[in-house]
Protein backbone atom coordinates (compact mmCIF):
# COMPACT_ATOMS: atom_id res chain seq x y z
CA UNK A 1 0.00 0.00 0.00
CA UNK A 2 1.32 3.58 -0.65
CA UNK A 3 1.65 6.16 2.16
CA UNK A 4 -1.46 8.35 2.49
CA UNK A 5 -0.45 10.65 -0.75
CA UNK A 6 -2.14 13.95 -2.30
CA UNK A 7 -5.30 11.94 -3.09
CA UNK A 8 -6.03 11.28 0.76
CA UNK A 9 -5.49 14.78 1.48
CA UNK A 10 -7.70 16.05 -1.25
CA UNK A 11 -10.21 13.50 0.27
CA UNK A 12 -9.85 15.50 3.62
CA UNK A 13 -10.30 19.13 2.21
CA UNK A 14 -12.94 18.42 0.13
CA UNK A 15 -14.57 16.49 3.33
CA UNK A 16 -14.14 19.09 5.30
CA UNK A 17 -15.76 21.91 2.46
CA UNK A 18 -18.91 20.09 2.11
CA UNK A 19 -21.16 22.56 -0.05
CA UNK A 20 -18.71 24.73 -0.66
CA UNK A 21 -17.80 25.99 -3.94
CA UNK A 22 -13.35 25.73 -3.45
CA UNK A 23 -10.77 26.67 -6.09
CA UNK A 24 -8.35 24.69 -8.16
CA UNK A 25 -5.53 26.71 -6.01
CA UNK A 26 -7.10 25.45 -2.75
CA UNK A 27 -7.36 21.62 -3.65
CA UNK A 28 -4.02 22.18 -5.46
CA UNK A 29 -2.90 23.40 -2.01
CA UNK A 30 -4.47 20.85 -0.12
CA UNK A 31 -2.76 18.50 -2.12
CA UNK A 32 0.67 19.25 -0.73
CA UNK A 33 3.56 21.05 -2.62
CA UNK A 34 4.70 19.82 -5.65
CA UNK A 35 1.68 17.88 -6.70
CA UNK A 36 0.80 18.84 -10.07
CA UNK A 37 -1.93 15.78 -10.47
CA UNK A 38 -4.18 17.31 -8.12
CA UNK A 39 -6.93 17.59 -11.40
CA UNK A 40 -6.52 13.75 -12.35
CA UNK A 41 -7.17 12.85 -8.49
CA UNK A 42 -10.47 14.90 -8.36
CA UNK A 43 -11.29 12.99 -11.53
CA UNK A 44 -10.71 9.76 -10.14
CA UNK A 45 -12.59 10.41 -6.84
CA UNK A 46 -15.77 11.46 -9.56
CA UNK A 47 -15.29 8.66 -11.66
CA UNK A 48 -14.30 5.93 -9.71
CA UNK A 49 -15.55 6.58 -6.05
CA UNK A 50 -18.31 8.26 -7.23
CA UNK A 51 -17.86 11.57 -5.44
CA UNK A 52 -20.55 14.34 -6.28
CA UNK A 53 -17.56 16.91 -7.06
CA UNK A 54 -19.82 19.52 -9.15
CA UNK A 55 -17.61 21.51 -11.89
CA UNK A 56 -18.82 24.39 -14.41
CA UNK A 57 -19.15 21.45 -16.33
CA UNK A 58 -22.21 20.53 -14.41
CA UNK A 59 -23.69 23.61 -13.26
CA UNK A 60 -23.69 27.24 -14.84
CA UNK A 61 -23.53 28.49 -10.72
CA UNK A 62 -19.64 27.49 -11.24
CA UNK A 63 -17.11 29.59 -13.08
CA UNK A 64 -13.79 27.29 -14.50
CA UNK A 65 -11.30 26.40 -12.09
CA UNK A 66 -14.39 26.13 -9.33
CA UNK A 67 -15.49 22.92 -7.66
CA UNK A 68 -18.42 21.96 -5.47
CA UNK A 69 -18.58 18.80 -3.13
CA UNK A 70 -22.10 18.94 -3.39
CA UNK A 71 -23.26 16.33 -0.35
CA UNK A 72 -21.21 13.33 1.23
CA UNK A 73 -19.33 11.12 -0.83
CA UNK A 74 -20.69 7.24 -0.89
CA UNK A 75 -18.71 5.68 2.03
CA UNK A 76 -17.29 3.10 0.35
CA UNK A 77 -15.51 3.51 -3.45
CA UNK A 78 -16.97 3.35 -6.23
CA UNK A 79 -14.99 0.91 -7.86
CA UNK A 80 -14.30 -2.70 -6.43
CA UNK A 81 -11.65 -4.55 -8.52
CA UNK A 82 -11.07 -8.34 -8.95
CA UNK A 83 -7.99 -9.35 -7.02
CA UNK A 84 -4.87 -10.24 -8.87
CA UNK A 85 -5.25 -7.80 -11.53
CA UNK A 86 -2.44 -4.80 -11.18
CA UNK A 87 -3.91 -1.49 -10.71
CA UNK A 88 -3.00 -0.20 -14.37
CA UNK A 89 -4.63 -2.94 -16.08
CA UNK A 90 -7.72 -1.94 -13.69
CA UNK A 91 -7.12 1.78 -14.85
CA UNK A 92 -6.85 0.61 -18.59
CA UNK A 93 -10.62 -1.45 -18.58
CA UNK A 94 -12.27 1.67 -16.56
CA UNK A 95 -10.59 4.03 -19.11
CA UNK A 96 -11.65 2.09 -22.22
CA UNK A 97 -15.15 1.19 -20.40
CA UNK A 98 -15.63 4.71 -20.13
CA UNK A 99 -16.65 4.02 -16.09
CA UNK A 100 -19.47 2.58 -17.19
CA UNK A 101 -21.24 -1.06 -17.02
CA UNK A 102 -20.80 -2.52 -19.89
CA UNK A 103 -24.19 -4.44 -19.66
CA UNK A 104 -26.59 -2.42 -18.16
CA UNK A 105 -24.46 1.24 -19.05
CA UNK A 106 -25.00 2.19 -15.50
CA UNK A 107 -22.30 4.27 -13.65
CA UNK A 108 -20.73 4.69 -10.21
CA UNK A 109 -23.54 6.79 -8.40
CA UNK A 110 -25.82 6.10 -10.62
CA UNK A 111 -28.94 4.82 -8.54
CA UNK A 112 -29.79 0.97 -9.66
CA UNK A 113 -33.03 0.34 -9.84
CA UNK A 114 -32.78 -3.09 -9.50
CA UNK A 115 -31.30 -2.66 -5.77
CA UNK A 116 -31.54 1.29 -5.08
CA UNK A 117 -28.53 1.62 -4.33
CA UNK A 118 -25.29 3.62 -5.83
CA UNK A 119 -23.61 1.44 -8.43
CA UNK A 120 -19.95 0.40 -7.77
CA UNK A 121 -18.49 -0.83 -10.69
CA UNK A 122 -16.11 -4.22 -10.43
CA UNK A 123 -13.66 -5.64 -12.73
CA UNK A 124 -15.18 -8.94 -14.32
CA UNK A 125 -13.46 -11.44 -16.73
CA UNK A 126 -15.38 -12.04 -20.50
CA UNK A 127 -14.49 -15.42 -20.43
CA UNK A 128 -14.16 -16.83 -16.98
CA UNK A 129 -10.73 -17.66 -15.53
CA UNK A 130 -12.26 -20.98 -14.93
CA UNK A 131 -12.13 -21.59 -18.61
CA UNK A 132 -9.18 -20.35 -19.23
CA UNK A 133 -9.90 -16.35 -19.24
CA UNK A 134 -7.07 -14.52 -18.47
CA UNK A 135 -6.25 -11.11 -16.82
CA UNK A 136 -6.10 -8.98 -19.57
CA UNK A 137 -7.36 -5.82 -21.24
CA UNK A 138 -8.97 -7.98 -23.98
CA UNK A 139 -10.74 -10.56 -21.80
CA UNK A 140 -11.80 -7.64 -18.63
CA UNK A 141 -14.23 -5.24 -18.42
CA UNK A 142 -16.21 -3.32 -16.27
CA UNK A 143 -19.58 -4.51 -14.68
CA UNK A 144 -22.00 -3.07 -11.72
CA UNK A 145 -22.45 -5.28 -8.55
CA UNK A 146 -25.70 -6.43 -10.22
CA UNK A 147 -24.47 -7.24 -13.84
CA UNK A 148 -21.16 -8.75 -11.92
CA UNK A 149 -23.62 -11.20 -10.83
CA UNK A 150 -25.61 -12.37 -13.13
CA UNK A 151 -28.46 -10.84 -11.62
CA UNK A 152 -30.14 -8.13 -14.79
CA UNK A 153 -31.35 -10.08 -17.39
CA UNK A 154 -29.42 -8.19 -19.94
CA UNK A 155 -26.96 -9.75 -22.86
CA UNK A 156 -23.92 -8.56 -23.28
CA UNK A 157 -24.30 -7.32 -26.35
CA UNK A 158 -24.26 -3.83 -27.60
CA UNK A 159 -27.48 -2.21 -28.18
CA UNK A 160 -27.69 -0.85 -32.48
CA UNK A 161 -27.55 3.20 -32.96
CA UNK A 162 -30.76 2.03 -34.93
CA UNK A 163 -32.73 0.51 -31.55
CA UNK A 164 -30.98 3.35 -29.51
CA UNK A 165 -32.59 6.11 -31.83
CA UNK A 166 -36.27 4.36 -31.49
CA UNK A 167 -36.04 4.58 -27.72
CA UNK A 168 -34.90 7.65 -27.76
CA UNK A 169 -37.33 8.93 -29.71
CA UNK A 170 -40.28 7.64 -28.14
CA UNK A 171 -39.01 8.86 -24.89
CA UNK A 172 -40.34 11.69 -23.06
CA UNK A 173 -38.99 15.16 -23.53
CA UNK A 174 -37.43 15.72 -20.11
CA UNK A 175 -35.78 11.78 -20.82
CA UNK A 176 -34.85 12.97 -24.40
CA UNK A 177 -33.32 16.29 -22.39
CA UNK A 178 -31.23 14.21 -19.91
CA UNK A 179 -29.77 12.54 -22.94
CA UNK A 180 -28.87 15.93 -24.86
CA UNK A 181 -26.94 16.33 -22.26
CA UNK A 182 -24.92 13.61 -21.42
CA UNK A 183 -24.08 13.31 -25.04
CA UNK A 184 -23.65 16.90 -25.07
CA UNK A 185 -20.84 16.65 -21.76
CA UNK A 186 -19.19 13.43 -23.63
CA UNK A 187 -18.60 15.10 -26.96
CA UNK A 188 -18.10 18.70 -26.05
CA UNK A 189 -20.04 20.19 -28.57
ZN1 LIG B 1 -24.76 -3.31 -14.83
Amino acid sequence: MRKPGSKERIRRFLLAHIGQVVTSIQIRDAAGKGVSEWARRVRELREQEGWPIITHNDSADLKPGQYLLNEKPPKKKGVRFSQGISAKLRAEVLDRNGFTCQMCGLAPGDIDSATGRKVRLHIGHIKDKSLGGKDELSNLRALCSTCNQGAKNITGEKPTGMWLLSQIRRAGQDEQRAVFDWLRKKFGA
